[in-house]
């Protein structure tokens, strides 16, 4: 099936109109009419090459909504008409310990990435959500409840379950201090799901000019980073510090604004290393952890819970025409605080 796209030639180049093939559903796909696709930070670092290699042309997109068109003959979960997602893989092995466990994104043979991969077992790129049409096995499809409006409902799908996540796995409590770190994507879903956990979130920002949005997206307190008394003034305050910060920033102070057996948890990917002083760890006993996205049952487990507690994304809805304008803007932090693209602009 012929499906409209934006696809970047190659690394950096700007996104331009394409066509790709979308495969016939076979008997446990579901062919999905996107009607959203939200823009992620991992979006712009892939199609610039940021983290090495990459598969050009190349369909970025993984916080993909629309509805059911089509399924094969063996899907049970899904009709024709229901509203859903996709996220950032669509399949895995299975069969190893993490597909088992249902943290299907540490599959020790390597999940299928919706985009920026090949499809399981052949040398066929996958294509990801700037597009009108995804062909995904029902396995790897998610529910978008009702309740949540579907153009909000998108960035869920990474910056939502890559926030919540960790939050549940390192065991955030209710009344427990949390800093957020940079407000972008990640970040405003930070301080809306921290803050439906129960938690009392401040956001640490290298933009002043975002306070009040901190201060209405649900967050108690804020501060701004490249004021050094910040950093004096908040010192040993936080159970936890999530980080969502896309470039390459000094841990080290952050880490000094936790609390002893704190845990500062790193999202944000940026492409440069940066070093750590052991001591900023072993005076007070501190975590420094990682984590990645979220399995598929904790991804429904986090829409259903973002329903319940009337948790959607911020959005800047565009048309695909836009994305290279957007991509520019997320670089520079002017994002509020998702970009959406509008599939029914292609
Ligand atoms: P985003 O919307 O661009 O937000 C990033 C925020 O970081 C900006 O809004 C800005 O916030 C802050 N920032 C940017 N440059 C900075 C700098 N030089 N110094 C300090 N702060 C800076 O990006 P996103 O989509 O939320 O993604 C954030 C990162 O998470 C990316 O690296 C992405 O690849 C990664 N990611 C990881 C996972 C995972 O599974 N671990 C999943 C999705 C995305 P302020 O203006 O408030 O400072
Ligand atoms: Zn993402
Ligand atoms: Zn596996």
């Amino acid at each position: 099936m012929s499906t409209a796209a934006y696809a970047a030639a190659s690394a950096g180049a700007a996104l331009a109109p394409w066509s790709i093939e979308r495969r016939a559903p076979g008997a446990h796909d579901v062919q999905i009419e996107i009607a959203y696709c939200g823009v992620c930070h991992s979006d712009i670092h892939q199609a610039r090459g940021e983290w090495g290699g990459g598969i050009f042309p190349m369909v970025p997109g993984h916080e993909i909504v629309g509805h059911v068109g089509a399924v094969g003959n063996a899907v049970t979960r899904f009709k024709v008409g229901d509203a859903v997602g996709v996220g950032c893989f669509v399949d895995s092995c299975r069969e190893c310990a993490s597909c088992r466990d249902g943290v299907e994104q540490y599959c020790s043979n390597g999940m299928t990435v919706t985009y920026n991969g090949y499809e399981r077992g052949t040398q066929t790129p996958t294509h990801g959500g700037y597009s009108t049409r995804v062909v995904v096995d029902e396995n790897y499809v998610l529910r978008v409840p009702a309740g949540i409006p579907l153009d909000r409902a998108a960035p869920l799908l990474c910056a939502g379950i890559t926030v919540y996540s960790p939050l549940r796995h390192y065991g955030l409590k209710a009344g427990d201090q949390i800093a957020v770190v940079g407000l972008g994507g990640l970040g405003h879903m930070g301080v809306k799901i921290a803050r439906a956990m129960g938690a009392k979130v401040t956001v640490l920002s290298t933009s002043p000019s975002k306070r009040d949005d901190a201060l209405a997206l649900g967050a108690d307190d804020f501060a701004a980073t490249r004021e050094a008394a910040t950093f004096r003034k908040l010192a040993g305050k936080f159970d936890f510090i999530l980080d969502t910060v896309s470039a390459a920033h000094d841990y080290n102070a952050y880490l000094n604004l936790l609390k002893r057996d704190g845990t500062m948890i790193l999202v944000g990917m940026p492409d440069q290393p940066v070093p750590l002083a052991a001591g900023a760890l072993i005076m007070g006993r501190k975590r420094l952890v990682g984590s990645l996205i979220g399995g598929i049952r904790e991804t429904q487990e986090m829409l259903d819970f973002c329903a319940t507690h009337n948790v959607a994304s911020d959005i800047e809805l565009i048309p695909a025409a836009r994305i290279n304008e957007a991509y520019e803007r997320m670089i520079k932090g002017d994002v509020r605080y998702r970009f959406v693209i509008d599939c029914a602009s292609f």
